[in-house]
């Protein structure tokens, strides 16, 4: 089953299928380290991932770069307030990241190249813009793209002539103090000059000490691992503007390719209606829901269960939803497995049973609806009717589905609590914390009204147990 996946440029579905007809190339934006990256962040992470899993689920290699954006303003002005060399910053953020990479299992790109580390391809990718009449020196040290030489600048985010003024002659220097020597407004730094508040964070280039600038390292490590032209671009809808319409221009102007052939861009996750991100501080990381109590599974669960292209609003108790559904897949897999009397890691080969949800996933990667149908066939199957043959052609096609969501199961909390709906809970609660007040007419009325909703209490030396009637 082939996976049709939107492509921002077109604007259309269209199947994916590798331009070598062999492996699937595909790049990534990856995070800028400097700081503890958000569940919007992993957001879009983990849509990528879903997206690679069901690539490698449906029979095709893939070559995934995800890169690391290790030196533009913000790691610079940061590194220095943590009195830090921007090396030293930059890895303990890195490391962090992975760790939380990990913990959401996410399969690790085959390359991650990092920006510090691609000085002198982004050099040479300059020199080619220069001699191709696509950038030019100003007398500070920078060198910036000329967007009035590329006719197509602005195909991606349909631009138009909304914002920009092509070739406009600037007097910017009001509104960007930094960049007064551009010739027009839209045009964008390849290369900053050095300045004061960029501490030792310069290097040497035919233009004087400086540094890219940060559009460019996408463009010259793309180029170095994927080639000129490849297969799929990814990252959060933010980036199409400027971030992915200026890595086409770099692109397409330095090379003969037509750089990517499709893009994938992930919506907003947000918090309150807006987007979570760390200049509104509104965010929530990996950490923080883990003194929550939340495992990093449940995340994972709640950034995939909303469609991609759709905003996705955060809330803890979405959490909770999560981990209830968890359970109830834990529980079907637990079931099936008694039946077969396998144990341990289970990889289907195909979806079997679950056919139909493989297709759904296939449509767009519609994972809120493939998680629909999985919920469908759970609700239907009796796994202590089936054959064991028959069990075991579920429980591969279950773990088929699972892999391809990169979901691992929880362990199976106990019965007797797992499935209690939260209003119940809070009156058994409400009865205990009476009945140790010693107002037994109270713990009464509740349980009371507790068997009529048709629950039952079985108090033990510890607590409570909550069982269905
Ligand atoms: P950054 O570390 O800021 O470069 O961002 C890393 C990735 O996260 C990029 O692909 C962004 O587009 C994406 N991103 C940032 N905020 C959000 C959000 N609230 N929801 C989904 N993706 C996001
Ligand atoms: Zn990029």
């Amino acid at each position: 089953m082939p996976l049709n996946l939107f492509d921002t440029l077109s604007r259309t579905s269209r199947v994916i299928a590798p331009l070598d007809g062999k492996t699937l190339r595909f790049y990534c934006c990856g995070p800028t380290v400097y700081g503890p990256a958000h569940i919007g962040n992993f957001r879009t992470f983990v849509a990528q991932d879903v997206f690679r899993r069901v690539i490698e689920q449906g029979g095709l290699t893939t070559l995934h770069v995800r890169n690391l954006t290790d030196v533009d303003d913000k790691t610079i002005r940061d590194s220095q307030k943590a009195g830090q060399t921007l090396t030293d910053f930059t890895q303990h953020w890195t490391t962090k990241f992975h760790a939380d990479c990990a913990a959401l299992n996410l399969l690790p790109p085959h390359v991650e190249p990092s920006a510090v580390a691609h000085i002198p391809h982004q050099i040479r990718m300059i020199e080619k813009l220069i001699e191709g009449g696509h950038a030019y020196a100003t007398p500070d040290g920078s060198v910036y793209f000329k967007v009035s030489s590329f006719a197509d600048y602005g195909r991606l985010s349909h631009l138009e002539d909304r914002e920009l003024k092509l070739g406009a002659s600037s007097t910017a220097s009001a509104t960007d103090s930094d960049e007064y020597t551009k010739d027009s407004l839209a045009d964008f730094a390849l290369w900053k000059g050095k300045k004061a508040d960029d501490g030792p964070n310069h290097w040497p280039s035919p233009w004087g000490d400086g540094r890219p600038g940060w559009h460019l390292e996408c463009s010259a490590m793309s180029l170095e691992y994927l080639g000129e032209d490849f297969d799929v671009h990814g990252g959060g809808v933010d980036l199409i503007f400027p971030h992915h319409e200026n890595e086409i221009a770099q692109s397409c102007c330095a090379t003969h390719g037509k750089f990517a052939h499709h893009w994938f861009h992930v919506t907003h996750l947000l918090v309150d209606g807006g987007k979570m991100s760390k200049s509104l501080g509104n965010l929530y990381t990996l950490e923080q829901l883990g003194e929550r109590g939340y495992t990093p599974v449940e995340v994972r669960y709640v950034l995939i269960s909303g469609h991609y292209r759709t905003p996705l609003s955060f809330t803890l108790h979405s959490l909770d939803s999560a981990r209830q559904a968890l359970q109830k897949l834990a529980k079907f897999d637990k079931a099936l497995r008694e039946v077969t009397s396998l144990s341990g890691v289970i990889s289907g080969t195909t979806p079997g049973p679950f056919a139909g949800a493989w297709e759904t996933l296939s449509d767009d990667l519609n994972v809120p609806g493939a998680l629909g149908d999985i919920f469908g066939i759970i609700n239907k199957t009796k796994p202590a009717s089936l054959t064991p043959d028959e069990a075991k052609v579920t429980l591969e096609g279950f773990h088929f589905l699972l892999y391809a969501l990169g979901l691992q199961l929880p362990s199976l909390v106990e019965e007797a609590t797992a499935d209690v709906p939260a209003d119940i809970a809070e009156l058994a609660e409400k009865r205990w914390q009476a009945k140790q007040s010693k107002d037994w007419a109270t713990a009464d009325v509740l349980r009371k009204e507790l068997e009529a909703a048709g629950w039952i209490i079985k108090d033990n030396k510890d607590g409570y147990q909550v069982l269905r009637k």
